[in-house]
């Protein structure tokens, strides 16, 4: 099984391009009643999933969701390279106060499903990765398991 989410991504570093990732989340996230009502076809034997699309290495975002969900409001991404590791410290709070922590990710979150999205990556567009992210999403959804997205 695949342990990278990407075969373009270094050891460390990014690659500078986009990422669909998927995280299992723990049995606990189908019982929370937002979660619940998005997924009406929830087969409780299937495991469940957050989607989502990066530009960070998925384990990077993976770290980011669980700091900022524990109350921390800044990251230091180890992932970027270039003009990007100089950026690399930044806020949990976007645009209007929304969080860049989604709380199913944070909070249930447990480990990067690689073999899924491995022969996926990387997208050159961030508009290809969202595309693929909702249709991963989709299939995920059709296939019985419980799906929340980013
Ligand atoms: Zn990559
Ligand atoms: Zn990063």
């Amino acid at each position: 099984m695949p342990t990278s989410n990407c075969p373009e991504c270094a050891a460390e570093t990014r690659c500078g391009k986009y990422h669909v990732y998927v995280i299992q989340l723990k049995p606990a996230a189908a019982k929370v009643p937002r979660f619940k009502k998005a997924n009406p076809g929830l087969d409780s034997a299937r495991p469940c999933f957050y989607v989502g699309s990066t530009r960070h290495k998925p384990q990077c975002r993976l770290n980011q969701h669980k700091r900022f969900f524990a109350g921390h409001d800044s990251f230091e991404c180890p992932c970027g390279k270039g003009k990007a590791a100089r950026t690399r410290f930044f806020f949990n709070r976007g645009p209007r106060g929304r969080t860049r922590g989604n709380r199913f990710a944070g909070e249930f979150g447990m480990f990067l499903k690689s073999d899924i999205v491995a022969d996926l990556n990387p997208l050159p567009t961030r508009a290809l990765a969202e595309k693929l992210e909702q249709q991963l999403g989709e299939e995920l959804r059709e296939l019985g398991h419980g799906v929340w997205q980013g």
